[in-house]
Order: C-alpha cells, then sequence, then structure tokens
C-alpha cells in the first residue's frame, strides 16, 4: 500500500470528525423501537461469521454481508444496521491481515461503512419505507431500493477513495465491481427471506438458512481455492515448457523472473548462484529495473539467502516482523513478504531464489511449492541450455587449437561472401598460413611439441586479431584468416605484422623425447598467402583457392618466411 502518512492522517481526521458524532446523529434521528434481543444477536452473529469467511472468485474477494444488513434494515432500520455493520469491522480487519501500522484501513472501513448506511437506510426511509412492514409487494421493493443504493454507494466511495489516494483497481465498471453486482443475485433472495422467515418462525430461522447459506459459501470457497491451485499450477506447467524452449542462459533466466513476477505480486526478486560453495548475485531485478547488487559470500550467509542456503529449504515471510532480525540487508527497506527457495538438480543446491513483496501477506504456503517446482524446470532448462551450447561449440571448434574448425570456416566464407554481394561487406580478405618446416619441429621435438606450438600460435594469433577477423584452424598447421572489410594493403601490412610477430616469438614447449618432460623453447616461422575479393574472384572457394597459390607460389618457393599476394 503506498498511503502517505498524510493521507493516512486525514483518514483519521475524517473518521473523528464523521463517525462517532454521525452514528450518535443517527440515534437520535431513527432510535430502534422494540428489540428482540436474540434475534439482533443471532443477526449479528451471522454477519460477524458471513465477514470472517469470504470467498474468492476469479481474482475478486467477496463479503457478502449484504443478506444480513439488509434483513437487519428491513427489521430495525437505519441505527441498529449501523451498528452491526460497524461490529463486522473487526472479522474483516482480522480478514485483510489489517494490523496497528495500517489501522487507517479499518477506519476507512468503518467510515465507508458508515456513510453506506445513511446512503441507503435514509434514502429507503425517505421514499416511504416502513420499518418491520411484513407486507410482501412493500419490503420486495424497498428490499430491492436497499440493496441497489447499498452496492452503488459503497462502489461510488470505494471508487473515489482508490482514485484519490491513487491505488490500482479494476475501474469504475470493472471485474471487482461487477461481480459486487453479481453478488446481489444471492443476497437478495436470502435477505428477503431471511427477514421473512425470522416474522414467522423467531430465531430457528437462523439454522434454516443461515446454516445453507454458509455451507454454500464454505463450498464454494472449497472450490475456488482447488480452483486457483488449479490454476497456478497449469500457469507453472506453461513456464516450465516455455523455459524449456530456451537455449541461452540469459534468455531462460529473463523468462524465469518474467514470468514469476507475473504469475504473483512481485516486486523484487534476486537469484543468487552457488559456485563451489560460494553464494554471489546472478540476477536482480527491483520492480523491473536490473540492479547490480555486491554481497560477499559470508555477507549472504547472514541474510534470508544464507537461511535457505544452510537448512536446504524453502522459506515464507508473511511480513517484515517475521524476518527482520534474521537479516537480508540486501531486501529494499519497504519489503514484506519474502519467498526463497533452493535452485536445486540432482539433490545438489545450484542456487537460490528469493522473490520479494511490499504487501503483507502476499504469497500462500500453497505457492511455495509452486516456484519449487518452477526452480527445478529452471535448473533442468540451464543444464540442457549448457549441454546444447556444448555440443554447438565442439562441432564448431578444433579440439587441439580451440580455433573454429573447417566447417565453421566454410560456412562463415560463405555468408561473408554473400554479404559482400548484397553490398554489407566492401572487401573481404583472406590470409592463408602455413608454418615453415614444421615436419622438421616434429622430427626433432617430438609430435607433443608440435602440438604445443600449434596451441601457442592459435592464442598468439587471436591475441594479434582480436575482433578483427576470423581465425580458423584450415589443416595440419595450416591456418586461415578472414577479414571482412581489408583492402588486400591492409591485409598484407596485416600479414607482414603476423609474420614479424611469429617469427619473433619463443614458443614454449614440453619435450617428450626424454623420460622426465623438459620445458624448452622454440622459433619457428611462418608463410602467408593473401587474396581479396572483390578484386581477385568473387566466390568462396576461389578466394581460399587464390591464397593458397599465393601462399605456395609466392611464399614458400620464395623461400619461406615471407607474405606473398595472389596475383592473377
Ligand atoms: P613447409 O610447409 O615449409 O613446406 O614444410 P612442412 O614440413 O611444414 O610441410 P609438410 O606439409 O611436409 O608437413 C606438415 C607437417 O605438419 C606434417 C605433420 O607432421 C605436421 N602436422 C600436421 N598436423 C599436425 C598436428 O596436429 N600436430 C603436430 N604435432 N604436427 C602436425
Ligand atoms: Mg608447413
Ligand atoms: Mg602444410
Amino acid at each position: 500500500m503506498d498511503i502517505s502518512k498524510r493521507t493516512q492522517r486525514l483518514i483519521w481526521a475524517i473518521w473523528v470528525l464523521v463517525v462517532p458524532f454521525g452514528i450518535y446523529s443517527i440515534y437520535q434521528f431513527a432510535e430502534p423501537t422494540e428489540i428482540n434481543w436474540p434475534i439482533l444477536l443471532g443477526y449479528a452473529a451471522l454477519a460477524i461469521i458471513t465477514t470472517y469467511f469470504p470467498f474468492k472468485v476469479a481474482g475478486t474477494t467477496l463479503f457478502l454481508v449484504q443478506w444480513i444488513n439488509l434483513a437487519i434494515f428491513l427489521k430495525y432500520g437505519v441505527f441498529v444496521e449501523m451498528l452491526v455493520m460497524q461490529l463486522a469491522i473487526i472479522p474483516l480487519a482480522i480478514q485483510l491481515k489489517i494490523g496497528l501500522s495500517d489501522f487507517y484501513r479499518a477506519l476507512f472501513n468503518s467510515f465507508m461503512f458508515f456513510m453506506v448506511s445513511v446512503i441507503s437506510g435514509v434514502s429507503v426511509i425517505l421514499m416511504g419505507y416502513d420499518i418491520g412492514s411484513i407486507e410482501l409487494k412493500h419490503i420486495l421493493l424497498f428490499g430491492f431500493l436497499y440493496q441497489i443504493i447499498n452496492t452503488f454507494s459503497n462502489h461510488v466511495i470505494l471508487h473515489l477513495y482508490l482514485v484519490l489516494t491513487k491505488q490500482e483497481h479494476t475501474g469504475f465498471f470493472g471485474r471487482d465491481s461487477l461481480w459486487d453486482y453479481a453478488g446481489l443475485v444471492v443476497t437478495f433472495p436470502f435477505g428477503f427471506t431471511l427477514y421473512l422467515l425470522n416474522e414467522y418462525v423467531g430465531p430457528v430461522a437462523f439454522l434454516l438458512i443461515g446454516i445453507p447459506f454458509l455451507i454454500i459459501t464454505f463450498l464454494v470457497r472449497l472450490y475456488s481455492n482447488s480452483e486457483r491451485v488449479n490454476e497456478d499450477l497449469n500457469q507453472a506447467t506453461e513456464i516450465g515448457h516455455e523455459l524449456a524452449d530456451r537455449l541461452s542462459n540469459d534468455a531462460i533466466i529473463d523468462l524465469f523472473l518474467s514470468r514469476i513476477s507475473k504469475m504473483l505480486p512481485v516486486d523484487y526478486s534476486y537469484i543468487i548462484d552457488i559456485d563451489q560453495g560460494n553464494m554471489y548475485f546472478l540476477k536482480s531485478k527491483e520492480k523491473d529495473i536490473n540492479v547490480e547488487i555486491l554481497q560477499t559470500h559470508e555477507e549472504l550467509l547472514k541474510s534470508i539467502a544464507g537461511i535457505v542456503y544452510k537448512k536446504d529449504k524453502s522459506i515464507l515471510f508473511n511480513k517484515q516482523k517475521e524476518w527482520r532480525k534474521s537479516g537480508s540487508d540486501f531486501l529494499p527497506t519497504d519489503t514484506e513478504s519474502i519467498i526463497s527457495v533452493p535452485i536445486s538438480r540432482n539433490q545438489k543446491m545450484e542456487g537460490i531464489l528469493v522473490i520479494a513483496s511490499r504487501k503483507k501477506y502476499a504469497f500462500e504456503t500453497y505457492q511455495l511449492q509452486i516456484i519449487s517446482l518452477l526452480c527445478s524446470y529452471f535448473a533442468v532448462s540451464l543444464e540442457k541450455a549448457r549441454y546444447v551450447q556444448d555440443a554447438v561449440s565442439k562441432s564448431e571448434r578444433c579440439g587441439l587449437t580451440k580455433l573454429y574448425n573447417y566447417r565453421y570456416l566454410d560456412q562463415q566464407l560463405e555468408t561473408n561472401m554473400s554479404q559482400l554481394l548484397n553490398g554489407e561487406l566492401r572487401q573481404l580478405s583472406l590470409l592463408m598460413m602455413d608454418i615453415d618446416h614444421f615436419k622438421a619441429i616434429n622430427d626433432t621435438y617430438g609430435h607433443q611439441s608440435g602440438n604445443d606450438i600449434l596451441f601457442g600460435l592459435a592464442r598468439l594469433l587471436e591475441n594479434e586479431l582480436g575482433d578483427a577477423g576470423i581465425i580458423a584452424r584450415y589443416g595440419g598447421e595450416e591456418f586461415v584468416i578472414i577479414l571482412p572489410n581489408y583492402s588486400k594493403q591492409q591485409s598484407l601490412a596485416l600479414a607482414e605484422e603476423l609474420r614479424e610477430k611469429i617469427e619473433t616469438t619463443r614458443f614454449e614447449i614440453r619435450t617428450d623425447l626424454e623420460d622426465e618432460p623438459v620445458l624448452s623453447f622454440v622459433n619457428i616461422t611462418t608463410s602467408i598467402g593473401v587474396s581479396t575479393a572483390p578484386e581477385d574472384c568473387d566466390d568462396a572457394m576461389a578466394l581460399i583457392r587464390n591464397a593458397d597459390r599465393a601462399l605456395y607460389i609466392g611464399a614458400k618457393r620464395e623461400g619461406r618466411n615471407r607474405v606473398a599476394e595472389y596475383v592473377k
């Protein structure tokens, strides 16, 4: 609730000014005549029970107390009806979990009930209702008018309040208010019957009609509760399917958090990763905004996530009082309700989810189970994504040098070539590099040392090139570098730089020809052929072939350790 302290004080002031004096004036104005106490107590008890057991239909909470206040009004008039409704504030406050800190809500309800009682009661009396009448047409007409005015004035006051205090609501003709009018279809006949039955058979009427009413509402409550669980479970299954379709970690994390926030009233959400026994924030969202929270494992241990970590158990808190002492200083100060659940896979905790709301009692116990279920979908989806990513990168990379392989090179070159043809690229150059006398190195130092050099050269090329191009291992000791938007001259210059860098680098090897592996260093040289599209050719295979020719004819044949360009 975002009600400012000023508005809260205003509500107090209005209540003090209006309600006590108002009740007193109404008493003066319409003092009730002879009261049948057992019947009045019966009414009051029924009003309290009905208010205490509201039910939710399609997301709206209904307090179907109108049927009782209708009967009370018909029998005793405005004053008694008003008193009973004021009494019903107590079960209402308990139901809405109103505490001392938000006591203004109880006062507002008291004020609203008072106004509704006065408006509907006084207007029906002014229209000519004769209190205590048992003339059928008369009570049908005025009873109906009373209920309509009662519901409508309640509706108007509540709407004004929500608008003035800028709270979220479903609009004047929204879902919540439509349900209130639909409720009349039930409450009017029940209230009307209760009144008449009381007139004819006395307090036994409460048993005859009160008990069936309570049983019906109880059954509807049971039904709508299980409907809600069902609905949440359905949603969870759907989210599970959606998560399984995503193949990148980021997409899975974003989808997971956004779906949970849609399903529950979540203001803040955090995913904490556990890596080798250490907790750290993987993702933090506060009101849909990504935030960065830096807390060490030790700090997190003292938070609510720490409790979940140590106990490996989910927890649910309904309000700040329940958890403030046990920590969680990373949560914003206005946090009230919290759900925190371990994210586990194969019985091993891999992370922790913390979701929080600024509302008290925002989450229900059964939702804890549903969130746990979603967390296991989440963990499985992440693992699946990891497998798929691994498989994809393995199929594109060479196992020894970790560079792209021929297969990837082939695809990439085709892509770049079509970009060149449709104008996205102006030029496309290709370097083909071959290590000079590599066979001799293998023969001298052993095959393993040769591998060390291939690996070292791959790292050198990556460092030198950065994002400028794509490096692939073409064959044994041959490498290809694709250079989008490089001219022939730029490529020749780059090739020359690389050649010099390689020539002056000492590559570390572990010779395994002796019993003990020995660490030593060798120098190598390379020959490089350069070809550029569109000036030399306009298809991928020709670009490779040309660079290869430049390499063998222009560089190798001319003595090696040199750069050569393709000449037609
Ligand atoms: P040049 O290119 O200067 O003409 O001489 P070279 O000795 O490098 O040429 P050649 O093509 O005859 O030999 C290539 C050698 O590269 C043959 C092979 O032993 C070695 N080679 C190819 N792939 C690997 C590999 O994966 N690991 C190791 N250690 N050696 C490899
Ligand atoms: Mg060679
Ligand atoms: Mg070769």
